[in-house]
């Protein structure tokens, strides 16, 4: 069978790569400030969604009249690809697509064969994942396997039909998500992790309604503390439940037991049932700060390099592949920009100025 054009293209791209020797390669490995490597990717392939979550794409901010981004100003899943590969080679291992809502994004299949055929220089594949609102999994979830996606992550705050409609402030029920879900499992996109951000006063009675559910199913339910992200979400330090917090309310009802860690920089603390009903997560960037080991970059979907979740500016790397730098130049200025890097916001939260907008969660991705 004649292979696709841009599967030759890759092959024959793939040959300006950075050369395994290439000094910009075989320079002392990349990391920043704090010594912290480059493993995890979050490239996010649109600022648009379906819903209007609260704390990430409020309506009253992201209305009618909001600009997104152009399709010009987009990416093209080739340069996306092409700058993927310089990453891998610098040390990326894990490539997380995200938005706004990715599956919104038309053809995404195409992206995800392109990031797929990358090999990281052990020959493994990249650990190559997304993160959706589930609304359209269901119809797509067979797709992106077959496209080579490994895995899913399903966001979820509540499982109360009126609540889950009111906090998504979308029309879409609850159940599409549920079958969403089952469908990715279905499908072979495990394990299915499903992130839930608790807000103090508005879903955390939904805290046991959500474990009871997950427990047994073999998916990975996680509760994520309710963060400053953006500059559009009206944050109060109020409408935190901490990690602790959520952990105590389930041991009341399902003991649990503290589990290691799967690998450095992994953003969930992780725990199991004791009875042996599956594994939970908590994610703590308030009451406990895991910027130490954070080992991620996030694209934003036209382009710019950011280089933490809270940051206030990116680095703009379509400009180098639209005028044609070549993979080491590419390289070079990626080694550049994240040996310089100093970001720990959730560590300094409360101390650093804040008249600077922070870059919305929306835009590039959780
Ligand atoms: S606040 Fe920034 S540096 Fe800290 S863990 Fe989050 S993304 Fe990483």
């Amino acid at each position: 069978m004649e292979k696709p054009l841009y599967l030759v293209r890759m092959a024959r791209e793939s040959a300006l790569a950075p050369r395994p020797d290439s000094p910009i390669v075989t320079a002392q490995a990349l990391a920043d400030t704090r010594g912290r490597p480059l493993r995890d990717l979050r490239i996010s392939v649109t600022d648009r969604c379906n819903f209007r979550c609260g704390y990430c794409m409020p309506r009253e901010v992201f209305g009618h009249r909001h600009a997104f981004l152009p399709q010009p100003a987009l990416l093209r899943f080739e340069e996306t690809a092409r700058l993927a590969e310089v990453f891998v080679v610098l040390g990326v291992r894990k490539i997380r697509l995200t938005g706004g809502e990715p599956l919104l994004r038309k053809n995404l299949g195409r992206l995800i064969e392109l990031l797929a055929a990358l090999r990281i220089p052990d020959g493994e594949p990249l650990d190559l994942t997304l993160t959706t609102n589930g609304s359209l999994l269901e119809r797509q979830a067979r797709m992106l396997r077959a496209a080579g996606l490994r895995r899913v992550t399903v966001s979820l705050d509540a499982l109360d039909p009126i609540l889950f409609q009111r906090l998504s402030d979308s029309q879409t029920e609850v159940a599409t998500v549920l079958r969403g879900i089952d469908a990715a499992a279905e499908a072979g996109l495990t394990p299915v992790k499903v992130n839930m951000v608790v807000r103090r006063g508005l879903n955390d009675h939904q805290i046991l309604p959500m474990a009871e559910h997950f427990r047994g199913s073999g998916h990975i339910l996680r509760f994520i503390e309710y963060m400053d992200v953006g500059s559009t979400n009206g944050w109060q330090a109020g409408e935190v439940l901490s990690g602790r917090e959520i952990l105590d309310r389930l041991q009341t009802h399902y003991p649990l037991e503290a589990l290691p860690g799967s690998y450095p920089g992994e953003v969930a603390e992780r725990w199991r049932y004791r009875d042996g009903q599956g594994e939970i997560g908590v994610i703590t960037s308030i009451s406990h700060a895991f910027c130490g080991d954070c080992n991620r970059a996030r694209l934003s979907p036209e382009g710019r390099l950011f280089l933490c979740l809270f940051a206030h500016q990116g680095y703009d790397l379509r400009a180098l592949v639209r005028r044609g730098a070549g993979a080491d130049e590419i390289a070079g200025a990626i080694r550049a920009i994240w040996s310089g890097r100093t970001d720990a916001y959730s560590e300094q939260r409360g101390r650093l100025a804040t008249d600077r907008p922070r870059i919305e969660m929306s835009y590039i991705g959780g």
